[in-house]
């Protein structure tokens, strides 16, 4: 009699070990019976012979085997079908102020509805949420939250939007989706703070989905993306394109580690780029680093280099530049890019005065870019 056939998964559970990840091969922990509660068809990717699948969601494209994962931990193919293992899978929830995404220009004073799943498409050594977005689903604890408890949540707490951050929302992309659509039905917007390292298709779909997005740009060289962060600068730059050809209120981070990513030319390179392919009303915040998991040997950032990212941004005549981390600095709040006046205060994540009429400077009537309600 033949034996029945033994996948690679059923010995490895045979043998206490879990299934392993097809990025490096090491073996996950034994998992819990599932909850099928968080499996759902992937919406992006390809079907391959032999049961393999390309996914198609990020740049990296991941070809992978029957019953083998992606390089995000968190996308796995059964019998030639990919799946999604995070819908409705919570592993972080917080009410935060939207300033701490950061959002300057979006809603200003609404607290934000944010949540994450694990898992994340890229691996930066400076990551903060490392616990949560270098691990695979089975690793963290994790609740079931499917998108209407989202929005009734964020409803019945008071908060003006969903925020999906902590780890990186393009690997969730599905349960975003869903959750947008479900925030809208009850008059809840949804906000994205994501590395934009996506293809074209999905982004398409998430900015017709979402109301403003946040992009941590790491770096304005491909060096630095392919030693710090493990991925690629182009697709976020052409992402970023992408968005605002297509109306997206977009806001930028740029995190300025010593040594790294701190040197004039680079600040006026992204500067220029910011004004040629965005525009100068996209806002952009250079946020102070304090060292964080494999980057623990790098000093936090001197105010001055801080200072130095702005004055040469403002000099390429970007309107809105801003610092972050530095509680108290003036340059936390808005100022007229016409008549300089300030028309949101603000004091670390707390708005302390805002001055807008209508999305319009008191003094001088300048309309003032943003989605302010
Ligand atoms: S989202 Fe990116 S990292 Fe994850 S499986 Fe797809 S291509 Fe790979």
């Amino acid at each position: 009699m033949t034996p029945p056939e033994i996948t690679r998964r059923d010995f490895l559970r045979t043998a206490g070990l879990g299934i392993s990840c097809a990025a490096c091969g090491v073996p996950l922990p034994a998992m819990a019976e599932e909850d099928g509660r968080f499996v759902r068809e992937a919406q992006f990717y390809d079907k391959q012979p032999h049961k393999k699948i390309k996914c198609k969601l990020c740049p990296r494209e991941c070809l992978i085997d029957d019953r083998e994962r992606g390089y995000c931990g968190v996308r796995e193919n059964r019998g030639g079908t990919y799946y999604t293992l995070v819908h409705s899978r919570i592993a972080a929830a917080h009410i935060d102020p939207i300033e701490k995404k950061p959002f300057f220009h979006f809603r200003p004073g609404a607290l934000a509805f944010s949540l994450a799943t694990a898992g994340c498409n890229v691996n930066c050594k400076f990551c903060q949420n490392w616990e949560i977005s270098q691990v695979r689903p089975e690793q963290v604890h994790s609740d079931y939250v499917p998108p209407r408890n989202v929005a009734e949540m964020a409803r019945n707490r008071g908060c003006g939007a969903i925020a999906y951050t902590y780890s990186e929302p393009v690997i969730f992309l599905e349960y975003v989706l869903d959750c947008a659509e479900a925030g809208h039905a009850l008059g809840v917007p949804s906000a994205v703070v994501t590395n934009a390292y996506i293809q074209q298709t999905p982004l398409k779909q998430l900015c017709g989905r979402v109301d403003a997005i946040k992009v941590d740009l790491k770096s304005f060289t491909q060096g630095y993306y392919r030693d710090v962060v493990n991925g690629e600068l182009k697709p976020v730059l052409d992402a970023m394109v992408t968005m605002r050809k297509l109306g997206m209120w977009v806001e930028i981070v740029f995190l300025v580690i010593p040594t790294l990513n701190d040197g004039d030319a680079e600040f006026r390179d992204l500067a220029r780029w910011i004004r040629q392919n965005l525009g100068t009303d996209v806002p952009v915040h250079f946020t102070r680093f304090y060292p964080e998991y494999l980057l623990k040997n790098l000093p936090p950032t001197p105010l001055a280099t801080l200072e130095r990212a702005k004055a040469i941004a403002d000099g390429e005549g970007l309107h809105f530049v801003y610092l972050g981390n530095v509680p108290g600095h003036p340059a936390e709040s808005t100022y007229c890019p016409k008549c300089r006046k300030p028309v949101v205060e603000r004091a670390g994540f707390a708005v302390i005065h805002n001055y807008l009429k209508q999305g319009r400077c008191p003094g001088c009537q300048t309309p003032i870019a943003g989605k302010w309600t």
